[in-house]
Order: structure tokens, then C-alpha cells, then sequence
């Protein structure tokens, strides 16, 4: 494209904001490929999401079609929006048919109602809302508490701070990870609109008694979420898979439990955006939802936070579920049980490594034996180099640091397990050289004696300079000297500062001079 082509996009109409003293970066239009080239090029620096080589945030099948089918059926719906589903019926089709799949799989019955969310946060958020709503206006509750394991999701406090509910937490078990159901139990008061479990938990891959929890919830006439949120869609199908070890049950079947939230764009590898909230009935699930006719605008009905919704991955999660089908999944199923399995059995051979809890499902933490020795953080950059990504889990309450593990199935094979076997051999020699990132005490203590909600920006300004936090908020290459402080700090404190670190990286681009654009690849404006 030449300067001479008339431009397209927004730059086609004669723009007064052109004249004024800041000229947007797009003057005029660039070009279609020229832009997807940029886009691509700004994906070389970030991780991989497929090759199973990223333990966390991404989940690859290692099918081949699966990611271009999910593209695919994502466009052709992109544009339709699901809040108004008496102008586009087909999205209370595909809903049905998604929301009918993951409750024949999760112990639903003929009365199961159920939403399809953006993630699992909005589906713990909707579980939340849900339950604070059937307490006020079933039992009058008007100061409703969360009683929540300690290694639940931080969704659920999320939700708590959003929608006006105290936390009360109730430490597992220190061997096991396992939220104990006689404290749970002793947590709940009249007041209790809702108690949670996990199927399993993020942190260390264990599933809480859900069926014990669940007992003493009903007894009490209190709600029971299960957060399958990661779990779900693998143990769900790992039940039908044969020759392999079967999960306690956990799910809508189970009586007491309530609601049970499971993602899709995890273990149903469908595209990001896709979870689905069950409820034991239509009656529960309404509580949840907003109305509104006094407006003069259009009478409004959400059964989720989002208002304007895009179809797109609705549309993907129908065609990813009928395309791999019950079989395949748990074909997908059995495969991550055995990469988890031997992946948990070779790290545990490790000379100074240990497998924190059994894992139950498809998650392994890994602990340093001796952490004076040897620093996981340390193992986890060292490791990096060799294209693996290692989730640093900070110590909290009697969980040491740890490395998370989320096992796909584009990691099953014994090459790939194999290769991460022997790198993780040769990346914990090298850590355990170089000794743990080291914390002057002095900072620690100085630390401690903060009150985070005092902090003015002098005091931010210095927390984050010895943390290593440049003032342009560029991380170090290196994590672990910044992990170590940050675990050093309470953890009410680095609630205060990672916002701040967070918030520096976030700044509107200045205005680009004309010379800078000329510079597209494609060579187009100017
Ligand atoms: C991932 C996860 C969530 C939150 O889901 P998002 O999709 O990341 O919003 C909630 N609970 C558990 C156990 C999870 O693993």
C-alpha cells in the first residue's frame, strides 16, 4: 500500500481531531495486513499458548483443528449479542445445548437450571450474588457471610468485596490441603448465605469433601457451591475413562450441593470466555438475575454482569464440545491422568524436590525439601530459559512456595514429559548453585511495622524500589528476587503494592508524532 492509496478506517473522513494540538496515532487508516502483521509480531514476546509448555493460563488439547474450529465458529458469531436473545434466538439454543452438556456431565436432573458466563470468576461472582440474594430474601439475612476454605479461589473474595459479604476463612488441613467439614461446619452461622468448596483447588490440586461439606450445609439449611471451576470438565470426564483411579463424588448429584461452577475454556479447551453456573433448580438460579422496566430505555433482563454480550464464545464452546465429544474428551481425560501421574512420580524423584499434596486431578505443586537450599523461584526463572513456564505460588499460610503445575493434554507423551523431567533436573542443579534469591531482613522488619492503608506515594515509591520495581514498572527478567520480597511482605501489604506495580505498566501511549507512524511495516500514512 502506497500513500497515494485513499485510506480506509477512520482516517476516510476529514477528522477535526487531526487539527488539534494531540493527533490520534491513526490519522489516517492503515492497512488490514500490515496491522495483523504487528499483531503478530507483538505475540512473539509473549508465552506459547499452544505446545503444552505453559503450566498455567492456557490449556491445549494437542488435537490438531480444534483451535481453528473454535476461530472459526467464534467469527461467525462474534458480532451477534446475547442481551437481547428475543433478537437473536440462537443464542438461547446454543445456550441450552452448552449449559444441557455440562449438566448431563456434572449429576444434574430434570429440574438443573443453569448461565453461561464469560470465566470461572464471573460464574463464582453470579454463585455469590445468587446466594446473598436467596439468604436476604428467604431468610432475611441482611449481613451475609462467605464461609470459605483458605485455599479457595480468590474469585470468591473477590466476589465478597464486590458484592458487600464478610470472609470467613477456615484453614484446611496442613497435610492434606483438604477443607476440614467439621470446621467448616462450626463456620456457619445464621448468617452464612453460602459455603464453598473446591473440585479441585488451584493451589494444590486436592478436592474437598464435598460430599460431607455438602451434608452439614443442608442440615444447617445453608447453600454449598462446588467450584469446579478448573477441575470439572477432566473429572468429569475422567469418570468414564477405564483402568483409571475415579474421582470421590463431587457434583450436583451429590445431595446439599447447591450450584457448581465449571469452566470451559480450561479443561473443555474452547476459546477464552466460556464457563458454565449450575443450579440445583430455576427457583435458586432467578435470585441471581437482574431487571429492570424502570428506564425509558429497552426492559432489561441479565443473567450475567456483562450487559452487551458477544455471541462469539458461546458459539466456539458449542462447536469445540460437539466436536470432541464425550469420547474424545475423555480420551483427553485419560492422557492428562497419565502425564500427571508421571510427571508427579518424576518430580517427586528429584534430588530436592517434593509433590506438596497427592494430586487428584490434573495439578501438581511443587515444593523445595529444603528451602534454604533450594528456591523454587530460583528453578522456576532458571527453567524459563528452556521455554517452560512454571506458575510461582508464594507461601501462604502453611503452604510453602511452591511451582504450579496445570497438566494439559498437549503434554501427554513421553517425550514431553520426558524433556520437562530432565529440564527440570538440570534447572533445579542450577538453582540450587546460584542458592536462594536472598530479602534483607531490614526491609522485612522495616516492612512489617507498615500500615498498608497509610501508605502516601513516597513510602509505594520505596517499597518498589528495593523490591527491584523499576519507576517505569519494568519488571525484572528475573522473578524471583521480587517473589521473595513480595512473600516477605504481609499480605495485606502486597494487596496494596501489586496494584501499584501493576498500575505503572497501564499509561495511555502519548500521542504518536507523524514521523513514528511512517514507520509501519507495510510503510502506509505518513
Ligand atoms: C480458574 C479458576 C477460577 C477462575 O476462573 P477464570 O476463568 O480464571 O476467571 C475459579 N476457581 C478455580 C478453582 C479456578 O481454577
Amino acid at each position: 500500500m502506497t500513500a497515494s492509496t485513499p485510506p480506509a478506517g477512520p482516517g476516510r473522513s476529514a477528522s477535526p481531531a487531526g487539527r488539534g494540538p494531540h493527533p490520534g496515532p491513526v490519522a489516517r487508516g492503515a492497512d488490514p495486513r500490515g496491522l495483523l502483521g504487528r499483531l503478530d509480531a507483538l505475540r512473539e514476546t509473549d508465552l506459547p499458548v499452544r505446545g503444552g509448555r505453559t503450566m498455567a493460563y492456557v490449556y491445549d488439547s494437542g488435537l490438531d483443528g480444534v483451535e481453528e474450529l473454535a476461530a472459526a465458529a467464534q467469527a461467525r458469531f462474534a458480532g451477534v449479542n446475547g442481551l437481547d436473545m428475543t433478537a437473536f434466538p440462537s443464542v438461547v439454543t446454543l445456550e441450552n445445548a452448552v449449559v444441557g452438556r455440562a449438566a448431563r456431565l456434572l449429576g444434574g436432573g430434570p429440574e438443573t437450571a443453569g448461565t453461561f458466563t464469560s470465566g470461572g470468576t464471573e460464574s463464582c461472582l453470579l454463585a455469590v450474588l445468587t446466594a446473598r440474594e436467596h439468604a436476604r430474601r428467604t431468610r432475611g439475612v441482611t449481613s451475609p457471610e462467605l464461609v470459605l476454605p483458605t485455599t479457595v479461589h480468590a474469585a470468591f473474595h473477590k466476589a465478597a468485596a464486590l458484592f458487600g459479604l464478610r470472609t470467613v476463612s477456615v484453614p484446611v488441613d496442613p497435610v492434606t490441603y483438604r477443607a476440614r467439614p467439621e470446621d467448616l461446619a462450626a463456620a456457619v452461622t445464621p448468617d452464612t448465605a453460602l459455603v464453598v468448596v473446591s473440585a479441585p483447588s488451584y493451589a494444590h490440586g486436592v478436592i474437598d469433601p464435598v460430599a460431607e461439606v455438602a451434608a452439614e450445609a443442608e442440615r444447617r439449611g445453608v447453600l454449598c457451591h462446588v467450584d469446579a471451576c478448573i477441575g470439572g470438565w477432566y473429572l468429569g470426564h475422567l469418570r468414564h475413562a477405564d483402568g483409571v483411579p475415579h474421582p470421590p463424588a463431587f457434583d450436583l448429584s451429590v445431595p446439599g450441593v447447591t450450584s457448581l461452577s465449571v469452566d470451559l475454556h480450561k479443561y473443555g479447551y474452547t476459546a477464552k470466555g466460556a464457563s458454565v453456573l449450575l443450579f440445583r433448580d430455576a427457583e435458586l438460579r432467578r435470585h441471581g438475575w437482574f431487571a429492570h422496566a424502570s428506564w425509558p430505555g429497552y426492559p432489561v433482563v441479565n443473567a450475567t454482569l456483562q450487559g452487551t454480550k458477544s455471541a462469539g464464545p458461546l458459539a466456539a464452546a458449542w462447536a469445540v464440545l460437539e466436536h470432541i465429544g464425550t469420547d474424545g474428551y475423555t480420551e483427553l481425560s485419560r492422557r492428562v491422568h497419565e502425564a500427571t501421574a508421571s510427571l508427579a512420580a518424576g518430580i517427586g524423584a528429584i534430588d530436592g524436590l517434593r509433590v506438596l499434596a497427592r494430586p487428584e486431578a490434573s495439578l501438581i505443586a511443587v515444593a523445595a525439601e529444603d528451602p534454604a537450599l533450594l528456591d523454587v523461584f530460583v528453578v522456576a526463572d532458571e527453567i524459563r530459559a528452556d521455554g517452560w513456564y512454571l506458575q510461582p505460588q508464594p507461601a501462604f499460610g502453611g503452604s510453602p512456595a511452591n511451582l504450579h503445575l496445570t497438566v494439559t493434554a498437549a503434554v501427554a507423551g513421553e517425550e514431553t514429559v520426558h524433556s520437562l523431567l530432565s529440564d527440570l533436573g538440570r534447572a533445579v542443579a542450577r538453582a540450587r548453585a546460584l542458592g536462594p534469591a536472598a530479602v534483607d531482613p531490614a526491609l522485612v522488619e522495616a516492612a512489617a511495622g507498615l500500615d498498608p492503608d497509610a501508605l502516601g506515594p513516597e513510602e509505594v515509591e520505596l517499597a518498589l524500589t528495593l523490591a527491584g520495581i523499576g519507576a517505569d514498572g519494568a519488571l525484572p527478567e528475573r522473578m524471583a528476587p521480587v517473589l521473595a520480597v513480595l512473600q516477605a511482605l504481609p499480605p495485606r501489604l502486597t494487596e496494596r503494592l501489586l496494584p501499584e506495580v501493576i498500575g505503572r505498566l497501564y499509561h495511555p501511549e502519548p500521542a504518536v508524532p507523524p514521523a513514528r507512524e511512517a514507520e509501519g511495516p507495510s510503510g502506509e500514512g505518513g
